[in-house]
């Protein structure tokens, strides 16, 4: 018989992927915690019965939330990474050989765990001496940090629960105290299809926070309606400009990012710069 795990992506809109074993199933402290083994995506990761992450295409989700920025900054050394407890932001984050520390806060410490044991390919970077690792709100970690980091990524799950925070104009405040005078954020938020009013708020929080704000798209299958966004706030480099430096990148073997597609990925459709205007009407849907 046939096994087959669906997640409700909105209501009327289901993914729905064949299992060939599970692999992993826990309620830790904070959420539902499942590990999949799926015969088109392979290993997955599924927190409260949302897809995180894949084997088969998360790549382009972690090489475009980190390289992304980090390449728009001239000179990146210290990087805050918020949730992203699989490790894949970690692992694309410390490829750069000039990063000098990492500081990753993610809530539940046995995402860490699990990734550690089931997705290695995604948790390989967590012993890297570069590294901290704190389990903590990072909502409550970045409030009374002043000038400490370069860039910051937030690897954040859908806005909800302990999550919905991290979508807030107070959070996008705190990450602009808790940069240097040329640091750069960024942060999934999304798919354009199907979270039209969340884009545009969070682009106009971040746009009256922030001298320059930007939204970049990129493909992820397994992800709500396949288009996803991530939206930057930035002191004084316009990523949409393309990256300032790709570091040491140059083969790396990376399979989504590369300059072309960095600046690319911010040359918006109308559908979607029409949810950044304030006072347009987003499309039906
Ligand atoms: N790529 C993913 C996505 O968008 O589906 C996000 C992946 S990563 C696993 C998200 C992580 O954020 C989870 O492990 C979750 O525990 C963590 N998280 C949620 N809220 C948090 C918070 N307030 N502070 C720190 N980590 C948080």
């Amino acid at each position: 018989m046939d096994v087959w795990f669906s997640e409700l992506q909105c209501s009327g809109l289901k993914i729905t992927c064949k299992v060939l074993q599970t692999l992993h199933r826990e309620m830790s402290p904070f959420q539902e915690i499942v590990v999949l083994d799926t015969e088109m995506f392979g290993r997955m990761l599924v927190l409260d019965g949302a897809i995180q992450a894949t084997i088969a295409d998360e790549f382009v989700y972690h090489e475009m939330l980190a390289h992304v920025p980090i390449c728009s900054h001239p000179e990146p050394k210290d990087v805050l990474i918020i949730g992203g407890g699989d490790g894949g932001c970690a692992r694309e984050v410390l490829r750069h050989q000039q990063i000098e520390s990492v500081t990753q806060v993610e809530i539940d410490r046995r995402v860490v765990d699990v990734s550690r044991h089931f997705l290695p390919e995604l948790a390989c970077s967590f012993d890297d001496p570069r590294m901290s690792l704190y389990f903590e709100d990072g909502i409550a970690f970045v409030k009374d940090k002043e000038a400490c980091y370069d860039v910051i990524l937030v690897d954040a799950p859908d806005p909800v629960g302990m999550a919905a925070g991290l979508f807030s104009r107070e959070f996008y405040e705190s990450l602009h105290h808790a940069l240097r005078a040329d640091g750069i954020f960024a942060i999934q938020t999304e798919s354009p299809f199907l979270n039209k009013e969340l884009i545009g708020r969070i682009y106009g929080d971040v746009s009256a926070i922030f001298p320059i704000a930007g939204i970049c798209l990129a493909s992820v299958p397994t992800y709500p309606s396949g288009l996803w966004s991530f939206t930057l706030g930035s002191k004084k480099n316009d990523p949409a400009q393309g990256p300032a430096q790709t570091g040491s990148l140059t083969n790396q073997g990376l399979r989504y990012y590369s300059p072309e597609v960095h600046r690319s990925a911010f040359m918006l459709p109308p559908f979607v710069q029409c949810l950044l205007r304030k006072g347009d009407t987003p499309p039906p849907g």
